[in-house]
Order: structure tokens, then C-alpha cells, then sequence
């Protein structure tokens, strides 16, 4: 293997192929192991059909796999986005869920693509879905559509100018509200915990709703906080009695400024996380 830049030994927050990272889970978990990752949590959004692959190679490399999900809501308050830290792959009720998630997904990306068509931007759906290999179908996908066309010039480009909220070939999420995430994660047994909260719109009046419905955790620990996003999210995690967790959300296309173990997350992160399974 290449050598690579050593990160730090805990990534709470990452994504496969399984969703719209650009790795298998086996090669992300190589790539982390080659970064000196000892615990990496599978987050993929809305499955959890990594996980498996991703075990065996941690097993191989000496890397801790814990299973999660990433739960993207919109609403009113914005992109509020749920990590659900230990559920169980083999949960058949909550891969029902899964499903009804991806389903929608799928459902929302074919819309946004009709809309660039009759825009003018000829991506074609057939190549949408190639590119996701079979994973959880997302906006990164159509990006990568749209920069194989020539039409954007990066990832971030395609977003802004197209794909985002508000811009021209946006499709607005069906799925769950921010509350429904974190019932549906403790539902089912996991840990949730609120990813880059500062996407969150209004955070200072969902977060106690959240708290009520079982949040555990709130994600402080991210490449793209600045220090004082950082100490606000601290500050949040000691007023309401949660978890601050972290990671690079790393999903192999240079987003979010970090490679996996780009964050640092202290090492009681996964005790403490642990100790709040099975109760809210
Ligand atoms: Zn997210
Ligand atoms: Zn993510």
C-alpha cells in the first residue's frame, strides 16, 4: 500500500460505496488502517450493507468496526442529519425502514435528473445509477454525473450551482423529520448522535426536542468546524448531558476537508457512547 499520512485512531463518521462514498467498505477500511484508524463506525446513509464487508477487513487489519447509519432529514430546520451508532445489521424490521429511505432516495434523484433535462443538462439516468454501483442513491452521484459532463467544475459546483437547495434542479427530501430519526435509531437500539450540527437551522430550539427523543450525542468534532463552532457544540454537549462525537465524514471525493482519522475524537468517545445503549 501506498504510504499515507497518518490521522487519528477514532473516525465516528464515514461512508462507502454503500451510499455515495467512492470506495467499498473493504478498501475504505484499508484505506483508514493505512491512516492508522483503530475504530472506524460504517455510517453509510440509510443502509447497512457495508458493514459486513467492512468487518471482515477490519478483522484482518485490526480495525474496530462499529455499524451505523446516517439519517438525513429536511425540514424547517434545515439539513439535520442523525448518526445511529450500534444497530444491529441484522435488524429485519429496521432494514424495512432502510429500505423505504433508499426507495425514496432513488424516487428524488430520478426527479432531479428529469429537471436537468428539461434545463439542458443531458445526464442521463442510466449513468446516475452506474455510478452508484448499487448503493444508496444521493446528490453526489448526480454531481459526478454532471462533472463527467463537463457541465460543473467540481463536486462542490454542482451543488451550488445546480443541486442544492433552492437552486434550479433541487428536489426536495421525502423521509423522516429530525424527531423520527433519532425515535427510529432508538427504536431499534442504537446510540443517535446529531452529525455537523452546523447545517442545522434553529439548532439551539430542536436540540432539547431531540434530546427528549433520545439523542445521545452531538457530532463537535468535524473538519469543517471552525474552533469556536467546535466549543459552541462542547458547550451544548455539557448543558444537555451529551456525547461529543466526531469524524471526517469522509466519502473519497475530497468533501468536507478531511481524510478518514482527519478529526481528532477523544478515545472515552466510544465508552461513553456505549454506555448510552438502551437508555435515552
Ligand atoms: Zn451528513
Ligand atoms: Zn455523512
Amino acid at each position: 500500500m501506498d504510504a499515507i499520512a497518518a490521522g487519528y485512531a477514532i473516525d465516528l463518521h464515514t461512508h462507502s460505496l454503500r451510499s455515495d462514498g467512492a470506495l467499498t467498505p473493504e478498501d475504505l477500511v484499508r484505506r483508514a488502517a493505512g491512516r492508522g484508524v483503530r475504530i472506524q463506525a460504517l455510517s453509510d446513509h440509510d443502509t447497512l450493507a457495508g458493514v459486513a464487508a467492512a468487518v471482515v477487513t477490519g478483522n484482518e487489519l485490526g480495525v474496530r468496526i462499529i455499524p451505523a447509519t446516517e439519517l438525513n432529514t429536511e425540514s424547517e430546520w434545515g439539513d439535520a442529519h442523525v448518526l445511529g451508532y450500534f444497530i444491529d445489521p441484522a435488524d429485519a424490521e429496521l432494514e424495512d425502514r432502510l429500505r423505504w429511505l433508499r426507495e425514496n432516495r432513488g424516487r428524488r434523484i430520478e426527479l432531479m435528473v428529469e429537471k436537468l433535462n428539461v434545463l439542458g443538462y443531458a445526464v442521463d439516468l442510466a449513468r446516475v445509477l452506474d455510478i452508484a454501483q448499487g448503493g444508496a442513491l444521493g446528490r453526489p452521484h448526480l454531481a459526478q454525473a454532471l462533472f463527467e459532463k463537463g457541465y460543473v467544475k467540481s463536486y462542490d459546483d454542482a451543488f451550488s450551482t445546480l443541486i442544492a437547495k433552492d437552486s434550479p434542479a433541487y428536489v426536495q427530501r421525502v423521509g423522516l423529520t429530525p424527531i423520527e430519526a433519532v425515535t427510529l435509531v432508538r427504536e431499534h437500539g442504537g446510540v443517535p448522535s446529531l452529525a455537523h450540527p452546523g447545517t442545522v437551522v434553529g439548532l439551539d430550539e430542536l436540540l432539547p426536542k431531540l434530546v427528549a427523543a433520545g439523542l445521545a450525542g452531538i457530532e463537535a468534532y468535524y473538519g469543517e468546524h471552525t474552533p469556536e463552532m467546535t466549543a459552541r457544540c462542547l458547550d451544548r454537549a455539557r448543558r444537555l448531558d451529551l456525547v461529543p462525537t466526531g469524524g471526517s465524514d469522509f466519502h473519497g471525493r475530497g468533501e468536507h476537508g478531511t481524510d478518514l482519522g482527519g478529526v481528532f475524537v477523544p478515545p472515552e468517545t466510544i465508552e461513553r457512547l456505549e454506555s448510552r445503549r438502551g437508555r435515552a
